[in-house]
């Protein structure tokens, strides 16, 4: 039965569009359950229809014709209530719905499923036969075993349509929208540019060739180049290997030959194609056609193709740099974004920002944000390769992309980025003002930063200090550990731009998903695993490099504060301390005139929450990690964009968890902070306030926009919207109360919709 099943989802894998993987789906499951008939019904939301889309069995003339109404029929039934149905006698039931064009009047028994994909129906899948048969219970198990590995490839087949404008069954058509989750708010429209990773031959978009004799001349190379290593390889193996093996060489040489793999990617390039994408094109329909064979040798030569056209990949990208020209409105889409590829696109150009991976909490979205670029993560079903050069629309408050959009929706977001213009600019007139509620309660607004532009943008946006100064960022940006000297550059430069404002440091934060590329860590659970304190205080030459480096970098200024993030017991405490009074004490012996600086503890963890009063009592300060507090205390990836719906810090648990450490940390007088990203939503910051939070640290983007809506209540509004709060169950309806009481104040709508935790 698993054979069966793997060679039928495999065979449906390598389809090149879906009405070709319908049709080797109603081939396949027909001769695999021995049944009559087998059809596909799909959903089309246009036209609200459960469409006939394929059939084996019934009258080929009403495929694509023939529909029912959603909620008509036995299909609308299995629609309707997500579950199979399985009946000896079709006929009988009461919502059997007679189609006379199918030619099923002799048909009596039916057994139909659901396709269902997050959550939704897509379709239904249905085996009928003539004879009185009752499907047994093994059999509807191995049809909803199928529909469920289906539903995904006809979802991704469906959007491939869907960008290319039509409907499951054909219909125009527009708007096409994929959902994600917010990364950075606001609305940006362009044409979509998508970039890939070097040398991967399954995220090559087929781009249209600017030139096709160049392209023809630069694979005819590229192959040439490969060919040429093969041989050489095969004269080095003489001697070591033996023979037999060494003739793999030669096979590999064959397929390299003109008339083979070489011929079908120049007939690709010559319909336009560009050479990576044509040659992605064949090689990766070779790969599913090997890995579908029964033969297990022959399935082993897939990785085989996948190597040799990976190698002339390599080439064609040597000579081709992947560096594309960018449009003027760039959408920059990737099936993993990295700040790397961000850094890559002139910043004038930039206007939006797509990736599959990924969630609104993770380091690449936090960076977006700090550079004010609307941003959408996780946006798992979109095909991707299908989009480039398309236009399309980011909209980063809804966590939406939109492809073929109408002129009507179009102009609507055009409204939209124009009232963002003009709030922006009345922004700017409050930059001077002090951050208080409009009963003069003040509340002091720092900033949270990586690399110097942060700290220019910082300080014009009026910041007050630097709550989180992400070590990490200077150190991903390096080729290797930077050395002491370097390090204490690096944060001279933060210290004194902003001094005599404090500036927090927080020691090296590296492991989940911040890989230094010079230190990899593989680990198969890597936010529960080595990351933040445990790396270094593991590596105590790696942890007090830093802090002199950082002490160092204070001399004179004397505006410093440590920070140390993940920590989940005293002990880390008391060891971080303990190697931080060292090197204190080393470089006062090597007579430099350090200051010891305020020592701090974030509360990343549900462990932390717990302990925060006798963590309070050993150091000067708590901040908390809003961020990574969430995805502990809830469980939920911050990476993971199928789990990033329930993803969020207005959960109850959170709230009464934040409320908790400022109550405990005010009781040994100390001052509390937060430097998540949920201190830059003006709404949750209402809240945060009305905690008690001494300090809101955020994005410098945010900080006018949080200032602007703190400026427009007053503490006992604040205080109000807290009790309720508390009083709720649920993350939505705290969200609904938040926006509620925004929407009171006079609050602009495009402050209130951030949905970024
Ligand atoms: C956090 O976890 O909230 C935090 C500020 O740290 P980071 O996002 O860098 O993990
Ligand atoms: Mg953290």
């Amino acid at each position: 039965m698993l054979d069966k099943l793997r060679n039928i989802v495999q065979a449906v894998n390598s389809a090149k569009d879906l009405q070709s993987a319908l049709d080797i789906i109603v081939t396949r499951v027909r001769e695999a359950m021995d049944t009559q008939v087998c059809s596909v019904y799909l959903l089309d939301s246009d036209i609200d229809c459960h469409v006939l889309m394929a059939s084996e069995g019934l009258n080929q003339s009403a495929v694509g014709h023939v529909s029912l109404a959603v909620g008509e029929g036995l299909v609308g039934l299995v629609a309707k209530h997500a579950e199979p149905i399985n009946l000896v006698d079709a006929q009988s039931h009461p919502s059997y719905h007679y189609l006379p064009e199918t030619g099923e009047e002799d048909v009596t028994s039916f057994l139909g499923v659901p396709i269902i994909h997050h959550r939704s129906v897509l379709g239904v899948l249905v085996v009928q036969d003539r004879e009185t048969r009752s499907f047994s219970e093994g059999e509807e198990a191995f049809l909803i075993t199928l529909s469920a590995q289906l539903a995904g490839v006809i979802a991704h087949a469906e959007a491939t349509g869907a960008v290319e404008g039509t409907s499951p069954s054909g219909h125009k058509t527009t708007n096409t929208t994929f959902t994600g989750v917010s990364g950075a708010t606001g609305v940006a429209i362009g044409q979509a540019l998508v970039v890939f990773p070097p040398a991967d031959l399954s995220l090559i978009p087929r781009r249209k060739a600017k030139n096709i004799k160049k392209e023809v001349k630069l694979f005819n190379n590229s192959l040439a180049a490969v060919r040429g290593d093969i041989a050489a390889l095969y004269d080095r193996m003489a001697g070591h290997v033996p023979e037999k093996e060494r003739d793999l060489f030669n096979v590999y040489l064959h397929m390299l030959d003109d008339d083979a793999l070489g011929k079908e990617v120049v007939e690709q390039i010559k319909l336009g194609v560009w050479a990576q994408g044509a040659l992605a094109y064949v090689a990766n329909e070779h790969v599913r056609n090997f890995e579908m064979m029964d033969d297990a040798y022959l399935r082993e030569r897939a990785i085989d193709i996948k190597d040799l056209c990976s190698r002339v990949l390599l080439y064609l990208q040597e000579k081709e740099p992947v560096k594309p020209t960018y449009p003027r409105k760039t959408i920059l889409i990737s099936e993993e974004l990295t700040p790397a590829m961000l850094a890559d696109v002139p910043k004038a150009k930039l206007k939006g920002l797509i990736s599959v991976k990924g969630s609104g909490s993770s380091h690449v979205a936090i960076l977006a944000r700090s550079m004010g670029i609307p941003t959408v993560m996780g946006v798992v079903d979109v095909p991707i390769n299908q989009l480039d050069g398309k236009e399309v629309i980011v909209d980063g408050y809804t966590g939406q992309l939109i492809s073929n959009p109408t002129d009507q929706l179009r102009n609507r977001y055009l409204d939209t980025i124009k009232e963002e213009g003009v709030l922006v600019r009345g922004l700017a007139g409050i930059k001077k003002l002090p951050c208080e509620t409009a009963d003069n309660h003040r509340v002091h607004l720092w900033v949270n930063t990586g690399l110097m532009s942060d700290v220019l943008h910082s300080l014009d946006q009026g910041a007050e200090g630097i709550g989180l100064f992400r070590t990490e960022i200077p150190f991903l940006l390096s080729e290797r550990f930077p050395s002491e000297q370097e390090q204490a550059d690096i944060y001279r430069e933060q210290l004194e731009a902003f001094a005599p404002m404090k500036v927090t440091m927080r020691t090296l934060d590296v492991g989940g998903d911040k890989d230094l590329p010079y230190f990899p860590i593989e680990e198969e659970n890597p936010f529960l695993g080595w990351r933040g304190i445990r790396v270094t205080l593991d590596h105590p030459e790696i942890f007090t490099a830093q802090i002199r480096a950082m002490l160092k970098a204070s001399i004179g200024l004397n505006n410093l504060q440590i920070m140390l993030p993940m920590i989940c017991n005293v002990n880390e405490v008391v060891s971080s301390v303990q190697l931080i009074k060292k090197a204190y004490r080393e470089l006062l012996q090597e007579g430099l005139e350090v200051e010891y600086p305020p020592v701090g503890v974030m509360i990343e963890l549900p462990s932390a929450v717990y302990q925060t009063r006798v963590l309070a009592r050993m150091v000067d300060f708590i901040s908390v990690g809003s961020n990574d507090l969430t995805q502990y205390i809830l469980g939920v990836d911050r990476n993971n964009p199928r789990v990033a719906h329930l993803y969020s810090s207005f959960h109850p648990a959170v709230l009464q968890a934040l409320q908790f450490v400022v109550t405990e940390t005010h009781k040994e007088g100390k001052q509390v902070s937060i430097c998540g990203e949920m201190a830059g939503d003006p709404g949750a910051a209402v809240l945060l306030i009305a905690m008690g939070f001494d300090v809101l640290s955020m994005n410098a983007s945010m900080l006018l926009k949080v200032k602007s809506v703190i400026r427009s209540l007053t503490m006992d509004v604040a205080m109000d919207l807290l009790e309720q709060v508390m009083q709720l169950d649920d993350s939505q309806m705290v969200r609904s109360a938040v926006d509620m009481t925004l929407y009171n104040a006079g609050v602009d709508r495009l402050l209130r919709t951030s949905r970024t935790h």
